[in-house]
C-alpha cells in the first residue's frame, strides 16, 4: 500500500491541487495529520475534498477551534480572525465533519498519525530533546505528525536522535533511508502554509512494505491563493507569508 501523507492544508486549495497533481499515480490512499482549515480562503473546497478522498485523518487545533471544540483566546488575532471567518462560511455538513474528526494519535496499518506530539495533540515537536521524549509515547516505529509546518522530523537509532532533513530548494524530493531498527517521527510538512523558508507545498509519500519514504515539495499558484485571501477580507499578513514560506 502506498500512502500520500498530508498535513496542515489550512484551506489552501491551490496548494492542495498542486500536490494532488504532483502525486498523481504515486499513491493508493491519502491520509492527513490535521488542520484542514484556518488561514486561507477555500475551507469548503478543501473539506469537501477531504470528505470524499481521505482514508484517515486526525484533527488539528484549527479544526477544533473552527468547530468550537476549543476556545480561541490562545490564538493570535490573525488566527482568531481566520477561525471566525471560516466558521461563518463553512457549510453545516462541512462544519459537522470537522466536529467529528478523531483525536490523534491514530494507528493506521502499522504506523501512527498525530497532529502535534503523540502525548498531546496541541504540543509542538520542533527540537531533538522534545522528539526524544515523544519517542517514549509512540507504539509504532513510524509516526507522522504535523502542527509545526516544518518538513523533516527525527530518527531514533540506538538511543541517538538525529534530524531528518528536507529537499533542497532546487530539488523536488528527499528520499529517507528507513533503517529496520530505527524509529521515526516524520513531518510531511505543510501543504497550505509552509513555515520552513520554502514556499513550495510540502507532502510525503510512504510505502511501508517497500520501506520507501519520500519528502516532496511542489510549486503552486501562490498569487491565486493570495488573491482569494484578500478578497475574503482576511488579514493581509496571511497572504504575504505564503510567498515567504514562513
Ligand atoms: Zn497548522
Amino acid at each position: 500500500m502506498r500512502y500520500l501523507i498530508l498535513s496542515d492544508i489550512h484551506s489552501n486549495w491551490e496548494a492542495l491541487e498542486a500536490v494532488l497533481e504532483d502525486a498523481a499515480g504515486k499513491y493508493d490512499r491519502a491520509l492527513c495529520c490535521g488542520d484542514l482549515v484556518g488561514y486561507c480562503a477555500d475551507p469548503n473546497r478543501v473539506v469537501e475534498w477531504a470528505r470524499a478522498n481521505l482514508a484517515a485523518i486526525v484533527r488539528g487545533n484549527h479544526d477544533k477551534a473552527v468547530a468550537g471544540l476549543d476556545g480561541i483566546e490562545w490564538f493570535n488575532p490573525v488566527a482568531q480572525a481566520a477561525t471566525l471567518w471560516t466558521r461563518h462560511v463553512l457549510t453545516p455538513a462541512n462544519l459537522e465533519y470537522l466536529t467529528n474528526l478523531p483525536k490523534g494519535p491514530l494507528i493506521v496499518g502499522d504506523f501512527t498519525l498525530a497532529h502535534g506530539a503523540p502525548v498531546d495533540e496541541d504540543e509542538y515537536l520542533l527540537e531533538a530533546f522534545e522528539a526524544r521524549q515523544a519517542f517514549q509515547y509512540v507504539e509504532r516505529p513510524v509516526t507522522f505528525f504535523g502542527h509545526t509546518h516544518v518538513q523533516g522530523g527525527f530518527c531514533l537509532e540506538t538511543r541517538h536522535v538525529s534530524r531528518i532533513g528536507k529537499p533542497g530548494s532546487q530539488h523536488p524530493e528527499l528520499l529517507v533511508d528507513l533503517k529496520p531498527d530505527a524509529w521515526y517521527l516524520v513531518n510531511p510538512g505543510s501543504v497550505g502554509q509552509p513555515r520552513d523558508h520554502d514556499a513550495r507545498a510540502a507532502y510525503a509519500l510512504y510505502d511501508p512494505e517497500e520501506r520507501f519514504l519520500a519528502l516532496r515539495r511542489t510549486p503552486y499558484d501562490i498569487p491565486s491563493a493570495q488573491a482569494k485571501i484578500e478578497h475574503a477580507g482576511l488579514p493581509g499578513s496571511l497572504a504575504q507569508r505564503l510567498a515567504a514560506g514562513r
